[in-house]
């Protein structure tokens, strides 16, 4: 007949907790804390993928989970649809009475902008991936703003502040609290694509 002889152990993510259980997959004691209940076994947060939460350890879903390579495919995926977006933008803003209308630029942007890193990031989503699409809206209205004032007008950058100073600029380059309101929502829109 075998015995068993209870040793205690500390937990490997909480030092002060002793505990007698071990980990089914990598042998680390855990404690009630953390361990995880699996069909082979209590085990670990690392080897069950979870993360501290709030209210505990949790095993995020599949489709929140990011890797690196769709985080970088996201982002430059971001970047093109801000930069084209933008330039687009900018352009439409020189062309005479209609500049007053391109705030409907937002809107077509922060369409472009969520799609993109949703489908790009192979429909995963999670707050990271909201942020990266959200910051497409805003970089593609800082490149509008930047085509709008310097390539097209033909400025030298040390002249950039003093066009910014003048308030008939600004209203022109976008500048102005409705376009700022567009723009947040748009970004806000965008993010909603791939909400969690
Ligand atoms: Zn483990
Ligand atoms: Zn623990």
């Amino acid at each position: 007949m075998q015995t068993t002889v209870e040793e205690e152990f500390f937990c490997v993510n909480h030092p002060k907790e002793a505990t007698l259980l071990r980990c089914s997959k990598c042998l680390n004691p855990i404690c009630g804390r953390c361990a995880m209940r699996t069909p082979v076994g209590w085990r670990c947060p690392d080897c069950t993928g979870a993360v501290a939460g709030r209210t505990g350890y949790y095993v995020p879903t599949l489709l929140s989970q990011v890797t690196s390579q769709q985080y970088l495919k996201a982002i430059a995926g971001m970047l093109g649809v801000a930069i084209i977006g933008g330039i687009a933008w900018g352009q439409f803003r020189l062309l005479g009475d209609w500049g007053d209308w391109s705030f409907w630029f937002v809107f077509a942007i922060s369409l472009l902008s969520g799609e993109v890193v949703g489908r790009i990031s192979n429909e995963r989503r999670n707050a990271q991936l909201m942020w990266i699409a959200g910051t497409g809206v805003v970089i593609a209205a800082l490149v509008a703003a930047l085509w709008t004032l310097g390539i097209s007008n033909d400025l030298e950058p040390s002249q950039w502040l003093l066009y910014l100073g003048e308030v008939p600029s600004r209203r022109y380059l976008g500048f102005t609290l409705p376009n700022a309101f567009f723009v947040v929502l748009g970004a806000l829109f965008a993010a909603q694509r791939v909400r969690e």
